[in-house]
């Protein structure tokens, strides 16, 4: 029996990895939803590939073309982000990877989770802004949920066998980004074409930022929390530049064990599609020799202030994670539209953690209004200091 797969976001960049692997593993897979935000082109392309059940294409205007493009095909062709919560409860669905970028995860997510489907995250987003419903949800509907983010993914294979051991920590890896190293006074002349380039890891622009920014360590450290249910203090950060080492579990009795691979999202994704199975590939593999080194240091949070900001709202809890993060994706956005400098979207985002109303207990309608009241500010703040932020020495 093939498992059938929904992947929303397939056009992004874990999407097309996942088809990827599941074209190298034809015979174990078969897709059966593609869901686009935009790219109505690749989405055809991938469509006519592998012929799935249904499509969702997000953008209304790109419907016309989607549709006349399949129209001979047996694809039903489905438009606008609400579509997403109806496909993702199909019937034929074993699995559904949530690969879209962002807040914007939420809601499909627990669409799937309430109709019982395995969970693929990829959208780390989802966690960090409602971990307390989607883990509770998880429990209730009796569904797993998969991590796809790399360290994560390190951490559950390292729990296996491991079910009733107490953790006493985590380290999770940062490869520090392409700025690791440098002092505040370097970044504030980097340019996005300079963030952009991560030294490891292919991924899409928002996380590539979040990477330079370390940021995407301080999501990473919530979505921990959330899915191996540890406390705040349990969870540490260590920069390792060769991205070997994907991250680390240390039990009780101080033992420790590490996931080591090239970096190539490839692995976790088809792990968490596969599971509990280890499937045959022939990704290119790891040689001590080629990477004799491999090397560990602090992260420096006084120049990457991102780091403390996501940990103080871990700690913090309640709608804070979800503060932070829509305050980060405005300004990831705004700073991809030239609109800030690289060092000053820290103090956006602490701005925001200030001035947004702070609920201890939020249910999900809080977390959509934190969102939306969040990103007027901090778009707000950014208007308001264009003047200041565009001519900075
Ligand atoms: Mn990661």
């Amino acid at each position: 029996m093939k498992k059938k797969v929904a992947i929303l976001g397939s056009t992004g960049s874990i999407g097309c990895q996942a088809l990827e692997v599941i074209a190298e593993q034809i015979e174990k897979f078969e897709v059966e939803v593609l869901t686009a935000n935009n790219n109505a082109e690749l989405l055809i392309e991938q469509a006519l590939k592998f012929k799935p059940n249904a499509v969702v294409i997000c953008n209304e205007e790109k419907y016309d073309l989607v549709e006349s493009k399949l129209s001979s095909e047996d694809i039903k062709v489905f438009v606008g982000v609400a579509a997403i919560e109806q496909v993702v409860t199909f019937d034929s669905i074993d699995i559904v990877l949530t690969a879209m970028v962002g807040f914007s995860g939420l809601k499909p997510t627990i669409a799937a989770i309430q109709a019982g489907k395995s969970i693929a995250l990829a959208n780390k987003e989802t966690l960090v802004v409602a971990g307390n419903i989607i883990t509770e949800l998880a429990i209730k509907h009796n569904v797993k949920i998969y991590p796809v983010d790399s360290e994560h993914s390190a951490i559950y294979q390292c729990l296996q066998g491991e079910f009733q051991n107490p953790i006493e920590k985590i380290i999770l890896t940062a490869s520090g980004g392409p700025f690791r190293g440098k002092d505040l006074s370097y970044l504030k002349g980097i340019t996005k074409k300079d963030a952009l380039k991560h030294p490891n890891w292919d991924m899409g622009a928002k996380i590539t930022i979040d990477s330079a920014s370390l940021m995407n360590k301080g999501l990473e450290m919530i979505e921990a929390m959330w899915l191996f249910d540890l406390k705040p203090e349990q969870i540490e950060v260590i920069v390792h530049p060769q991205s070997i080492i994907h991250s680390i579990v240390q039990f009780t009795d101080g033992s420790m064990k590490a996931q080591m691979g090239l970096p190539d999202m490839k692995l976790p994704i088809q792990y968490a599609l596969a599971y509990p199975q280890r499937l045959k590939n022939d990704f290119e593999r790891f040689d001590f020799v080629n990477h004799p080194s491999l090397t560990f240091e602090k992260p420096n949070t006084e120049v990457f202030r991102n780091l403390e900001l996501a940990k103080q709202a871990m700690i913090k809890g309640g709608n804070m994670p979800c503060i932070i993060n829509a305050a980060n994706e405005v300004v990831v956005q705004v700073f991809l539209e030239d609109k800030i400098p690289f060092v000053k979207m820290p103090d956006v985002i602490e701005k925001c953690m200030k001035e947004v109303d702070f609920i201890q207990k939020p249910t999900l309608e809080d977390y959509m209004n934190t969102d939306m009241v969040t990103r007027e500010l901090a778009l707000k703040i950014v208007e308001d200091k264009k003047d200041v932020f565009l001519h900075q020495d």
